[in-house]
């Protein structure tokens, strides 16, 4: 993730926000154990077997949908599938452009998404990096139902971070990070979408953006999202909307709502937002407005595409994770992965 740490603004400091926060995290754990979480949307077959007040709150979203929308109940998402992804992505090493490991992930997404997707594409590109050295970037593009003329966009960075710029150790700033959360989990959940929609067909045609470059070190950042936003498809085969995914794997999931996702998708905003609070993550997808955050929907809502951000702004104590090689798997968890999941499959099945 973006240039801008949050970590002055991101949220009361100290510790209240610390008790406040453990509050609200306890609150979901119990939640979770007693089951109640799913308070799944339902096809109409099964509004009879519900409580008339969940049956006007069906309806309610029903109404609340975009008139094009086929609402349909999302297919399930498994948050432990999906932090599979995680560890796979981890043991590659670090996946920075033009490193092993980067090399090794891109064959296996790749791999992946080809047995999965309706189409694969490999959008590959140069950049000229602050070092002076050219290296080789590839975005890659899987859609789902690619002659749909309604779309959705859901994307994440796939690159790691080159540099431990955040480190404590000033001897150890120059190695790069793990990405487990940062990198690996917006993937991971991608990956596990894409393998859910192989099987259960949306009703929308979906494109699936795995972004490079996003964080290779200050000053080379974006360059993926740069490049996508450059070359958008023309207006009839654009996406409607965006929905970037980055640093989710926290074991402590908090994600608020981010101002430049405010300022140019307010109303797709709100229906994720809503969409969490129905399925029960009130406590992790938080109506908390925060600063805004550089992150890669930037380009994207500059070149006229609308693109929200979810994401953990807070990685650790006062952030102390963020780009750190802290950014481990001990920091990482299945939990906010399979919110996240559920969340965006649930707006995307029943909204379009
Ligand atoms: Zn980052």
């Amino acid at each position: 993730m973006p240039v801008e740490p949050m970590v002055p603004s991101r949220a009361p400091t100290g510790a209240s926000a610390t008790r406040s926060r453990a509050r609200v995290n306890r609150a979901a754990e119990a939640r979770i154990l007693a089951g109640v979480r799913p308070l799944l949307p339902t096809i109409a077959g099964r509004v009879r077997c519900l409580a008339p007040a969940l049956a006007a709150l069906v309806l309610l979203a029903m109404l609340a949908a975009p008139a094009t929308a086929v609402l349909q109940q999302p297919p399930p998402f498994d948050g432990d599938a999906a932090y599979a992804h995680v560890r796979t992505q981890v043991g590659f090493g670090p996946r920075f452009v033009g490193s092993e490991g980067h090399a090794r992930q891109l064959e296996w997404m790749v791999a992946h998404l080809r047995a999965r997707a309706d189409t694969v594409e490999l959008q590959r590109f140069t950049h000229r990096f602050q070092d002076g050295e050219t290296r080789e970037l590839t975005n890659v593009i899987a859609r789902f139902r690619p002659d749909a003329a309604e779309r959705v966009l859901l994307l994440t960075h796939w690159d790691t971070r080159s540099v431990a710029d955040e480190e404590q150790d000033r001897s150890r700033r120059d190695q790069p990070i793990p990405g487990a959360n940062d990198g690996a989990s917006g993937t991971a959940v991608l990956l596990e979408i894409a393998d859910v929609l192989s099987r259960h067909p949306p009703p929308v045609g979906i494109d699936l953006l795995f972004i490079d470059g996003e964080d290779y070190a200050p000053g080379d950042m974006f360059l993926g999202a740069e490049h996508f936003a450059d070359n958008l498809p023309p207006e009839s085969e654009r996406p409607r909307y965006g929905i970037l995914l980055d640093m989710v794997g926290d074991t402590d999931p908090w994600f608020p709502m981010e101002e430049n996702s405010r300022a140019h998708a307010p109303e797709l905003l709100d229906r994720v937002w809503d969409t969490a609070e129905r399925l029960g993550y009130a406590d992790f997808f938080v109506r908390e407005d925060v600063p805004a955050v550089i992150d890669d929907h930037v380009p994207l809502n500059e070149a006229g595409l609308p693109t929200i951000l979810i994401i953990d702004p807070d990685y650790g104590p006062d952030s102390s994770y963020w780009h750190t090689h802290d950014d481990d798997l001990r920091n990482t968890s299945p939990r906010g992965l399979e919110a996240v999941g559920r969340v965006v499959l649930a707006v995307v099945f029943e909204g379009g």
